[in-house]
């Protein structure tokens, strides 16, 4: 197949070219049933109405959402133990489940009978699988839901599926060359070890194995790592975010710039101290909502996700906003001058530039102002020269903030492992 048939057309094309501002209103329409079922019966969902003074036909629009608390994956262990075994989130009788899942941090997942559970079929269409595509699925096909919840969206869409599951690189390189798979589903450093397997026994992946696309998810996707895939064996390398809990929540179009919201969820990105919704280009908590789910009628689940949105349209037609990159987890934020600041983007300056040795962003406060100095340790102290401004430049684009610069020696670095150092005191 040319790779111009995968980057083209949609899975539903109506809803997802339908102009943004329409399709919120068929949102909302949809999210006040899904509001109701969590009222009525989901006993967990109805005391956090409570909790907030708010009834159920007071959420309206995804703005009115922001009344409510986010219930914290992170709190999901302890809620389940409370009130086992689904913490009263469940809308439906134990008994209607099809599966139950286990993810890490021992909490359960349920999983209803109805088609597309997980709606990872627009998902894996949109990132450019296509009916008759063979391919190797290699999440973890037990206790957790990964493995089936690619299986069965893309045997949902045409696809044959061979059931990898984890490890046994050596099986899975003879699968992929023998059945001549033309897809791969997995995390990104699996694709990459199958691949230096094959190269071991001498074979030449590009010209023997007959891999199209891979679809990675649950891991970070570099952008070298994708050049390599792409580059240098062909390959066209889409990614997609989904958990446990929720299933499918973006996914990469062809143009590869962020990953569009998927339907039948509200996403939002919110500051996780407020829970308020924040706008394009801020980055927040992924915050998610499910629609058209009675089994599992999640109201504001806060993923632990952090990232942030943009709303320009999009080339490929589809009108939803796209979140841009994920950022890191919510537990390793520091907030500075309202902005929240992730270890991951300290260690993405750094990366840019091969004069810096190490560093770490020093948090503090000085006249009730948070004052950030970004601490750079050079590999070759003489390389200073002409480094501080494009480093400014690059630390204001990446943490969108400012920062003073200095360069320091490793000796001068305080609890070195911390890429954020918060010296500030409250009391
Ligand atoms: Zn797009």
């Amino acid at each position: 197949m040319k790779k111009d048939e995968r980057l083209r057309g949609y899975h539903d094309e109506q809803l997802e070219t339908l102009p943004w501002e329409e399709k919120k209103r068929l949102m909302e329409k949809q999210l006040q049933r899904a509001v109701l079922i969590a009222f009525e019966e989901a006993p967990a969902m109805r005391e956090k109405f409570k909790a907030a003074g708010v009834g159920a036909t007071d959420i309206r629009s995804l703005e009115d959402l922001q009344s409510l608390a986010i219930t914290p994956k992170a709190q999901m262990r302890q809620l389940q133990q409370a009130s086992p075994p689904f913490g009263g989130f469940l809308g439906v009788d134990l008994n209607k489940l099809r599966r139950i899942y286990t993810s890490p941090g021992a909490i359960f997942d349920p999983e209803g009978h109805q088609a597309d559970y997980w709606r990872l079929q627009g998902v894996f269409f949109n990132t450019g699988f296509r009916p008759g595509d063979r391919v190797l699925n290699t999440f973890s096909y037990h206790l957790t839901p990964g493995g089936l919840m690619c299986d069965e969206a893309l045997s949902g869409i045409g696809c044959t599926v061979v059931p990898g599951g984890i490890g046994n690189t050596e099986t899975q390189v003879q699968l992929m060359e023998e059945l001549k798979l033309t897809g791969y589903v997995g995390v990104p450093s699996f694709l990459q070890a199958i691949i230096e397997r094959a190269e071991q026994e001498g074979k030449d992946f590009r010209r023997d194995f007959s891999l199209q696309i891979a679809v990675t998810a649950g891991e970070m996707l570099t952008a070298a790592s994708r050049n390599r895939f792409e580059e240098d064996y062909g390959i066209l390398v889409r990614q997609f975010l989904a958990t446990a809990d929720v299933g499918g929540i973006a996914y990469e179009c062809g143009e590869k710039n962020g990953m569009h919201f998927a339907d039948y969820r509200v996403i939002e990105v919110v500051d996780p101290e407020t829970g308020r919704q924040l706008g394009p280009g801020q980055i927040g908590e992924v915050v998610v909502t499910l629609l058209e789910n009675p089994v599992y009628p999640l109201i504001r689940f806060g993923t632990g996700d952090l990232s942030y949105y943009e709303e320009e349209p999009c080339h490929c037609g589809r009108t939803s906003p796209r979140l841009m990159k994920l950022v890191g987890r919510v537990d390793q934020v520091t907030k500075v001058r309202g902005m929240f600041i992730h270890p991951s983007q300290v260690e993405e300056v750094i990366a840019a530039f091969p004069e810096i040795q190490t560093a770490q962003a020093v948090v503090e406060r000085e006249q009730d102002r948070d004052k950030l100095t970004f601490c750079a340790v050079l590999a070759e102290p003489s390389s200073q020269e002409g480094l501080a401004s494009p480093l400014q430049e690059k630390i204001r684009a990446v943490l969108k903030l400012r920062a003073d610069v200095t360069f320091v020696s490793e000796n001068d670095i305080q609890e070195a492992e911390k890429r954020i150092l918060d010296l500030r005191k409250w009391d």
